[in-house]
């Protein structure tokens, strides 16, 4: 973003008690650009005992993650998160547990996580590539964004036996 979108003028850089954002350089505009993160939702998804993976079409041929996608507007997160594994898998999904919240500070998004149970033949959605069910004692968690959530999971999980 370069123009201020009240009033067109330049954005600036300006400090906020100590914090940097993009700021109109007009005196008599008060515009902040705050820049705040996106909520987004993310769906551990457990079907029939087992953990299902999804590769986005947008990804390398290995890499796989959770069901993920934007909150819309007038949505609960709840709400997101079953519309998204029905959009992404074809399924219905119960929500089991929140699992936490996580920041993901290199996409400027916020990880609002799920864990659900979803029953059923998966269909894939077109933004995925493939989908994988994994054992819960073989699943990996992954040092960045979703990966914590799993962590959580994972650690709550193995607590409970
Ligand atoms: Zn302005």
């Amino acid at each position: 973003m370069k123009y201020c979108p009240q009033c067109a003028h330049r954005l600036i850089t300006v400090r906020l008690e100590g914090r940097e954002y993009l700021a109109c350089e007009w005196e008599k505009c008060n515009y902040v650009f705050y820049d705040n993160p996106l909520p987004v939702v993310a769906a551990l998804v457990e079907h029939e005992g087992q953990i299902l993976l999804a590769r986005n079409q947008a990804w390398p041929a290995k890499m796989f993650g959770l069901i993920t996608g934007f909150v819309e507007k007038k949505e609960t997160p709840e709400e997101a998160v079953s519309r998204e594994v029905k959009e992404e898998l074809g399924m219905d999904a119960d929500i089991v547990s929140l699992i936490g919240i996580y920041p993901f500070f290199e996409r400027n998004e916020l990880i609002i996580a799920y864990h659900v149970r979803t029953c059923g033949n998966p269909v894939l959605g077109e933004e995925l590539a493939e989908i994988k069910l994994v054992p819960p004692e073989k699943l990996k968690p992954w040092a960045f964004g979703t990966g914590f959530a799993v962590q959580d999971w994972l650690n709550r999980r193995t607590v409970q036996e």
